[in-house]
This record gives structure tokens, C-alpha cells and sequence, in this order.
């Protein structure tokens, strides 16, 4: 009989005895801590080696059960074989790419969305329906489960598409009218599936935000779906477990792929530089060295909003005096930067968290202490990239090795130029170009960030601009075909709603009824 993990919170406020599968479905921990394994397993490095000769879902399901999931073996096979297989572009799923000697780049985006997020989005809806349908049969729920996302552009699509047609589940996804590029839009309001919804909110990422949260909150609004529609209500956002734990896989997965090309000697360290956001990425790497996946360093690349970068340099964690800024790297725009509490938790346990966390709420800033700082400080580094220094490395990779990557992408590179030494260096890149086609445009063409194209080419429209950037640059990448055919899709949802709770409560209660 294998084991199965249990888990804890970081601010050690629940009572413990939750499950993988539990935890996935529950989403946050009670008392707004988030869920943490109460232990890992360690791979051996013969274990991990191993991996480079198994199909990517295989290397999945090991990960998962070594990890103590609670369901049987067989079924999470199952499950990976549906979560990783022809949906995605290329059936290595995470892809290295040598770029120049000592720099490789992990390719995350083959999947449907092009876009890193499909690593764990194809990934855990599957977990979730098959928690539920379990849950169900031994009378433990009784209702569906609805997801509500307010999206800034990559995580509603990556959802739709991850829980489109899943059983037990229906996603309505919200996103600013003015907040998400041309492709972005089309890719979520062309979505298939019985189960799926999208609206648009006339407002700004905030406004829909805040909205979600406010229907969230609603006890009327719950019960309503509860007796009228037999749903409730959950989130599928990046502080899930069920989101980082796909996560893990991929560098367990990259190791062994290295070594199997001859890019780092077995058993020898290599870094890994992360294009940052909301700290899940880089996490997963963290858990992944934990296990005993030699890495050295987790390099943490932010952009203009480096809230991170300050705080690996300082200790300090400080928002009360930082304005958010526009990026060409939108997905990694954030202030509140959630799973680090996971991070902190690991080093200094569940008082500490809650000491900080507290502070975070109360005075938009903390600071660690020196013990946990230093702790910190052996194995992470920061730094940032400016908004035109992002286009420029764009550009400049280009020039020099016909390699094409997005602004995200370019963030994490010119982090990892910057701090490479003798370990092989694996860049994280997280999405095609193609998704970001217009400011990829305006790199190649040298057009500084706030300044506008050329007037020929700013009357491109979403489709066009990426046919644009493959003539101009043939050695880049193909454009993956569900974004060349956008133009042609079919537009399934249309509405737009007032933003505040009111709009979201009324479209949400009309679809259900
Ligand atoms: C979400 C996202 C990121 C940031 O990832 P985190 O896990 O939030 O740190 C970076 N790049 C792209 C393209 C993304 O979609």
C-alpha cells in the first residue's frame, strides 16, 4: 500500500488531514493560509535519469505518486495520459532548446494556449473532476463545482480549455474589455465546450477582479447556486496545489533531459532562471530541488514591477510606496506576488508566515529576518529587466541566433546573460511568441515600448501581425495553428457586462438557468 500525503497550511491555522485530492478542490486553506505537502519524497539521481527515456505523461504520474497522491496508480495514469497527450504540438510537451553553448531554454508553451499556463491547466481540471465524481459517490457532495476567473489574458484561456467538457465542472471566465490583446480575446471568446461561458467586463483587470471577488463573497448569490443550479462555487487560480504540483514535474523532467544531451554532467548542478510572476513557476523549481533535482540557483527574472527583485536583495518586502506598472511582459505584472508565502513558509514554519502576512495586510510591507534572509540568499537570486530592455533582448537574441522568444521569455534571458557562470543555465520561457505578436513586432522593428509602430504596421490586425513577424523573421517558430485560424473562428460569446458584482451575479444566475 503506498502512502499518501497529508497537508498542512502556512500559517498553521487548520487542522490538517487534508488530501491531495481535498486540496485541490478546496483551493485556499481555511483562515487564508495556503496548502503546503507536510513532507516531499526524494528521487535519487538514478530515479531521475530514468525519466529521459519515458513518454512526458509517464514522467507525470511518477512525480504524482511519488509525491503520495490518494488516488491508485492506474488512475493517475489515466488521468496523465489525458492531461499530456495529442492536444499538444510537440509529444516531448517540455522541449530544450540549446540556444548559444551553457544557455538552454525550456519551451513550456506546445500546449493548446500556447502558453506555460497549459502545463498545469491541461493538468489538474482532470484531478478536479475525478476528486468531485469520487467525493459524490461516497456522498461527501452533492454538488457540481462552478469556476469563476477573472483573467488579465493567459489564465482564462488556459483554463476554458482545461476544463472545457470535464464532467462534474462549468467555468465562466471574465475579462476586461480593455485589458487583454486581440489575440488573447479571440482565443477566449471562440472557446468550445457545453460547460463554458465568457464574458467581457467593461472596465479595467482591477474592476473584474475586484467584482469576482465580491460575487465570491456573496452568501446569497451561493445560495442561489446551490438550490437553483446544484453548483459551487471554486477557483482555479495559481495558488491551487493542484497548480504547482505540475509544475515540479517539469524540472524533474528538464534534468533529466539535460543530462541526456549532454548539457550538464550527471549529478553536477544546473540554474534556473525564471520569468516571475506570481511565484508559481519558480516554486515548482524550488520543490524540485528540494526532492534532490540537482539545481543550483533559482534565478527569479521580474520586469518593471520587481517587487521580487527587491525583496531577494533586501529581505524587505514593500508595496506601500510601488505604483503598478504596464509591461510588454503582462503575466508578470503583479504587486502581491502570492505564492511566496509558500516559499517563506518552507524557511521559517507557519508563526513567522503569519507574523509577516499580517503586516503585508496591515502595512504593505514586511521584512524577514536575518537567519531566513540568509537562508534565502544561498540558493536565490533576483534581478529585473526594464520595459525596453525586454524588446531589445528580444531583438538581439534574434539578431544573433535566429532564436524568436517573447517578451516574458526575454525578461528571464537577459537575467540569466546577466548572472551565468559555469553552470549550465535553463532559461524558462512561457509562451510563443505568437501570443504576444504585436509587442514582438515592435521589437524586431526597434520601436521603444510606449512609442507607437510605424503607421503601416499599426493598422495590422491580431492575425496579421503574427503572418508580419514570420516574414520578417522565418527561423522563428511556426505560428501554432489554432492562432492563425483565429480570424476565422467562430465567435461563441459577445456580451459584455457593467463591472461590479450586480453585472457578474445577473449574467452568471442567467446562463445557469
Ligand atoms: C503566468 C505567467 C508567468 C508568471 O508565472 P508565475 O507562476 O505567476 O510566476 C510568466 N509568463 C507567462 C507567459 C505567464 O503566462
Amino acid at each position: 500500500m503506498k502512502t499518501v500525503t497529508t497537508y498542512l497550511d502556512t500559517r498553521g491555522l487548520g487542522h490538517g488531514n487534508h488530501t491531495f485530492t481535498d486540496v485541490v478542490v478546496t483551493g485556499i486553506a481555511p483562515g487564508g493560509g495556503l496548502f503546503v505537502p507536510e513532507s516531499l519524497p526524494h528521487l535519487t539521481l538514478p530515479e531521475i535519469l530514468a525519466f529521459s527515456a519515458m513518454p512526458y505523461w509517464r514522467r507525470a504520474a511518477a512525480v504524482f505518486t511519488r509525491c503520495g497522491v490518494d488516488l491508485p496508480s492506474d488512475r493517475i495514469d489515466l488521468l496523465m495520459r489525458q492531461a499530456y497527450g495529442a492536444q499538444w504540438s510537440d509529444e516531448r510537451i517540455a522541449v530544450i532548446e540549446e540556444v548559444v553553448a551553457g544557455m538552454h531554454v525550456l519551451e513550456l508553451w506546445h500546449g493548446p494556449t500556447s502558453a506555460f499556463k497549459d502545463m498545469a491547466l491541461q493538468c489538474m481540471p482532470q484531478f478536479f473532476s475525478e476528486a468531485i465524481s469520487r467525493k459524490q459517490e461516497r456522498e461527501e457532495l452533492s454538488d457540481d463545482i462552478l469556476i469563476l476567473v477573472a483573467t488579465s489574458g493567459d489564465t482564462g484561456k488556459a483554463a476554458l480549455d482545461g476544463f472545457a467538457d470535464r464532467p462534474h465542472t462549468r467555468i465562466v471566465v471574465f475579462y476586461p474589455v480593455n485589458g487583454v490583446s486581440d489575440i488573447q480575446r479571440l482565443q477566449m471568446v471562440t472557446q468550445q465546450g457545453d460547460n463554458v461561458a465568457v464574458f467581457g467586463v467593461r472596465g479595467n483587470f482591477d474592476d473584474c477582479q475586484s467584482a469576482v471577488k465580491e460575487a465570491f463573497a456573496d452568501e446569497e448569490f451561493r445560495f442561489w447556486l446551490h438550490t437553483h443550479a446544484g453548483v459551487r462555487l471554486s477557483s482555479a487560480n495559481s495558488i491551487n496545489w493542484g497548480r504547482l504540483m505540475p509544475q515540479i514535474v517539469y524540472y524533474v523532467s528538464a534534468y533529466a533531459d539535460m543530462v541526456a544531451s549532454g548539457g550538464v554532467v550527471a549529478g553536477e548542478p544546473m540554474d534556473v532562471c525564471v520569468p516571475t510572476g506570481n511565484f508559481g513557476n519558480i516554486l515548482g523549481a524550488y520543490y524540485a530541488r528540494e526532492m534532490g533535482v540537482p539545481i543550483g540557483r533559482l534565478i527569479c527574472a521580474s520586469n518593471e514591477n520587481n517587487v521580487l527583485a527587491d525583496f531577494i536583495a533586501t529581505g524587505v518586502y514593500d508595496i506601500s510606496d510601488r505604483d503598478f506598472v504596464t509591461t510588454p511582459s503582462p503575466s508578470m505584472d503583479i504587486l502581491i506576488s502570492s505564492n511566496l508565502e509558500r516559499l517563506l513558509y518552507h524557511l521559517a514554519g507557519p508563526e513567522a508566515v503569519r507574523g509577516w502576512m499580517g503586516e503585508l495586510a496591515q502595512n504593505k510591507r514586511f521584512q524577514i529576518d536575518r537567519e531566513t534572509f540568509k537562508t534565502m540568499r544561498e540558493f536565490m537570486v533576483g534581478d529585473y529587466v526594464s520595459n525596453d530592455e525586454s524588446l531589445a533582448t528580444v531583438k538581439r537574441v534574434f539578431d544573433e541566433t535566429g532564436y524568436l522568444m517573447d517578451p516574458h521569455t526575454a525578461v528571464a534571458w537577459e537575467v540569466a546573460e546577466r548572472t551565468h557562470d559555469h553552470n549550465p543555465m535553463l532559461v524558462v520561457s512561457t509562451a510563443h511568441w505568437a501570443k504576444f505578436g504585436a509587442d514582438v513586432l515592435r521589437a524586431l522593428y526597434a520601436v521603444p515600448y510606449a512609442a507607437p509602430l510605424p503607421a503601416e504596421l499599426d493598422e495590422l490586425s491580431g492575425v496579421d501581425v503574427l503572418a508580419k513577424v514570420q516574414e520578417i523573421a522565418p527561423t522563428a517558430a511556426l505560428v501554432p495553428r489554432a492562432l492563425a485560424e483565429l480570424d476565422s473562428a467562430k465567435v461563441r460569446f459577445a456580451s459584455t457586462v457593467d463591472s461590479g458584482r450586480d453585472g457578474i451575479v445577473a449574467v452568471v444566475e442567467d446562463w445557469l438557468s
